[in-house]
């Protein structure tokens, strides 16, 4: 009866607990104000909400690792938490659960430009990744209307599609290593750069897409691919969602990998963007 989830038997916060998280992050990286915590206790869109009484942001993969050693041995649950806009509930505690937020992990490591390989920490924002890398002639290859927000880490741990997707595929074929901190404090070392590695079991695919549930993501080496040398957009209407395939078929065998995009709105949608953006149609 009911429906919802039960609260499992894990651990309320104490005060030594607060005391053990501000000694190993250091007191500024500890939230308890109410304030603080509403909006990232509040999912994206507002669905849901937990209660978590502290969030906790790590500088460092060491901090992470004690974090999450101490709550695992006290049977403290946690929810990995980076740009917190997720729209299926997965960075929000369902709970009370200690909210362990990503943001302060935010350094560019390294860029090969030979390669195209940036090393980051997982609270990289993407649209600053995009930046950082554009200025170099290379570019993120993902892009998503949340890109000002969301984090890369967030990203990887949604195994997030967006609009560069056609073009430049999943983040299973773009993310080259991953360094990442289990449950009880383990850090994975997967964090490699090598974009042809067959050696034995590939660990950072079960991270990538597990939404937190299997570890914190720490560090990350993605793929980039170079900026293009132009862009072309072009907007067409049509009758049909037939009409849709065909030209979709067309564009595939003429353009064949330059295709970056494709976008589809049919009536309904375009009318309401009309109205909620106050723009004019820009077709007959
Ligand atoms: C306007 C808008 C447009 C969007 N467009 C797209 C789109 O085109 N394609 C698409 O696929 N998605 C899209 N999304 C949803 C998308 O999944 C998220 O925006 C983004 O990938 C999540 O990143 P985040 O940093 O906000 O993660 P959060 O929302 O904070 O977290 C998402 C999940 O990842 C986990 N997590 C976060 N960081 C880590 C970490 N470092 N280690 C382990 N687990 C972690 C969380 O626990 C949670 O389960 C969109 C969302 C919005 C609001």
């Amino acid at each position: 009866a009911g429906g919802g989830p039960t609260r499992g038997e894990f651990k309320e916060i104490t005060e030594k607990d607060i005391l053990v998280f501000k000694n190993t992050v250091g007191v500024k990286n500890v939230i308890e104000d109410e304030a603080q915590l509403q909006p990232i206790n509040t999912d994206w869109l507002s669905h849901y909400k937990g209660h978590s009484k502290v969030a906790i942001c790590p500088e460092n993969t060491q901090q992470v690792a004690k974090i999450l050693r101490y709550c695992n041995d006290e049977k403290i649950a946690v929810v990995p938490q980076g740009g917190n806009t997720g729209l299926v509930g997965g960075s929000t505690p369902v709970f009370d659960e200690v909210i362990i937020n990503m943001k302060k992990m935010n350094k560019i490591e390294s860029f090969d430009p030979l390669l195209g390989v940036i090393v980051c920490e997982a609270g990289c924002i993407l649209q600053n990744l995009d930046e950082f890398l554009r200025e170099k002639g290379f570019l993120m290859p993902l892009d998503l209307g949340a890109k000002g927000s969301c984090q890369i880490g967030g990203n990887v741990s949604t195994n997030a599609g967006g609009i560069r997707y056609v073009r430049y595929g999943s983040l299973r074929g773009n993310i080259l290593g991953l360094e990442a901190v289990l449950p009880d404090g383990t850090v994975l070392d997967s964090l490699t750069s090598l974009r042809k590695d067959n050696t034995g079991y590939d660990i950072k695919q079960l991270m990538i897409g597990s939404e937190g549930t299997l570890g914190i993501t720490t560090k990350l080496a993605i793929l980039a691919p170079r900026l293009p040398s132009v862009v072309n957009v072009v907007m067409l209407a049509v009758k049909s969602f037939q009409d849709v395939l065909e030209i979709l078929g067309a564009a595939r065998e003429q353009l064949v990998d330059i295709l970056s995009a494709v976008e589809f709105l049919d009536l309904v949608s375009m009318k309401m963007s009309l109205s909620y953006l106050d723009v004019v149609y820009p077709l007959q």
